[in-house]
């Protein structure tokens, strides 16, 4: 049968305890046992149900790690205080000392300097490759590799990983392939492709309201119980934790997130249909000019569309800067980081989000100055944003 995450979310109901439609928020961080030896089972992982302290778990963070779980098609999912407490979390519980990752060069900035900057004090080394190339992904797997990490649609370049091809790979060298899904959620289901863990950033499109930061691992039941394990689970340990109030608030935005990802599809769409054919260089999946259009055909869940991200080149910096500017002084969105709000959001990635990775190195991966990345928002009437775009790009010189 066809993977139906937004359903297979719908089906899940959970009530409050007087019957409230959505769960009461768990109000507390620590948990009262009947008896002694229910708790010192709880603590060795023994027991279903009970709750030991909130760094570990609570019953709303589980609420919504179950709702994710769904969303991604594994068999449970831990949530955390950020995406980048997931993503460190998952890197350090399933790498040691002498280890090494092969890792997408084209990845969050954050990402980026934690493989390449924290990592080797723990002499955990990384090669970066252009990962929609196979054989140099193969090629840069030794013995000591034992992690894959990519993104699905990378940021800021909207490289698409081929995460059939990879999970092909991860299979034949016993490696674990680790997605991070944070610019594709419903439109990809790394999962079901063959990625052992899926993670996101929920600050982004998943949440949606711009208000909260958060993350989730999606994977086995194994590898969350080893995250969680009082002895040597790096989600227990770092403390990199998320608090029940939030967690209550993004499983209620989760409830819509089908509606948003068809509605940021279809504008991202057009506008980059109109884009390209006004002549501008345009990197949006859904384009067929795109390297990975087919890739990506083949991997979706049709109906969720290609998702909010695009980019475009303004030739320079100072042309980029003008723009935004512009676009944001005529209330067409705002020139801020972040992803998958409501409104139009847009930055330059190569002197903002992606400026942990050096000038050179940007230059060498195709991250030109003149960027500019658009998370596209939800607006009514698709065709009068793109005209009164167009209008700023007149005026500031970036369309003739
Ligand atoms: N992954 C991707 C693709 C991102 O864009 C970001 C943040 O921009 C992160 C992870 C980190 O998430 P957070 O800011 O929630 O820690």
């Amino acid at each position: 049968m066809a993977f139906k995450p937004a359903d297979d979310i719908q089906d899940l109901q959970y009530f409050g305890e007087f019957g409230g439609v959505n769960p009461s928020i768990s109000d507390a961080t620590t948990f009262t046992f009947v008896s002694a030896k229910i708790m010192s089972d709880t603590f060795e992982g023994n027991t279903e149900g009970c709750h030991l302290y909130a760094r570990h778990t609570t019953p709303s963070n589980l609420y919504l790690g179950e709702a994710l779980a769904a969303l991604e098609g594994t068999e449970t999912a831990n949530v955390f205080g950020s995406g980048m407490g997931a993503i460190t979390a998952v890197l350090m519980q399933l790498c040691g000392t002498g280890d090494h990752v092969v890792s997408s060069r084209t990845i969050y900035g954050g990402t980026y300097a934690f493989l390449k900057n924290f990592a080797p004090k723990l002499n955990i080394l990384t090669s970066f490759v252009d990962i929609t190339k196979l054989d140099i992904v193969e090629a840069a797997i030794t013995p000591q590799t034992k992690v894959l990490y990519c993104e699905s649609v990378s940021n800021p370049l909207l490289e698409v990983a081929d995460i059939t091809g990879l999970a092909a790979l991860a299979k034949k060298y016993n490696l674990q392939l680790v997605v991070d899904n944070t610019f594709s959620p419903l439109s990809i289901s790394p999962n079901k492709l063959g990625a052992d863990i899926v993670i996101h950033s929920l600050t982004k499109f998943i949440n949606g309201t711009s208000d909260t930061i958060g993350g989730v691992v999606c994977g086995t039941q194994e590898m969350i119980d080893s995250l969680r394990s009082v002895i040597d689970g790096a989600a227990m340990l770092f403390g990199s934790t998320m608090d029940s109030r939030p967690a209550s608030s993004i499983l209620k935005n989760l409830r819509t997130l089908h509606i948003r990802m068809k509605q940021h599809s279809m504008n991202a769409l057009y506008l980059a249909e109109k884009f390209e054919s006004d002549g501008i260089t345009t990197v949006y999946p859904g384009l067929e000019s795109h390297p990975s259009h087919e890739i990506y055909k083949q991997m979706m869940n049709v109906e969720y569309g290609f998702g909010g991200m695009m980019t475009i080149d303004a030739g320079s910096l100072e042309s980029a800067n003008a723009l935004m500017e512009l676009m944001q002084k005529e209330n067409l969105g705002y020139l801020a980081v972040s992803l998958g709000f409501y409104k139009t959001l847009f930055s330059a990635p190569g002197s903002s989000t992606s400026s942990e990775i050096p000038e050179d190195e940007q230059k060498e991966m195709g991250l030109g100055e003149g960027l500019i990345r658009f998370s596209i928002g939800l607006d009514n009437d698709i065709e009068r944003t793109y005209q009164q775009m167009k209008a700023c790009m007149k005026t500031v010189g970036v369309l003739s």
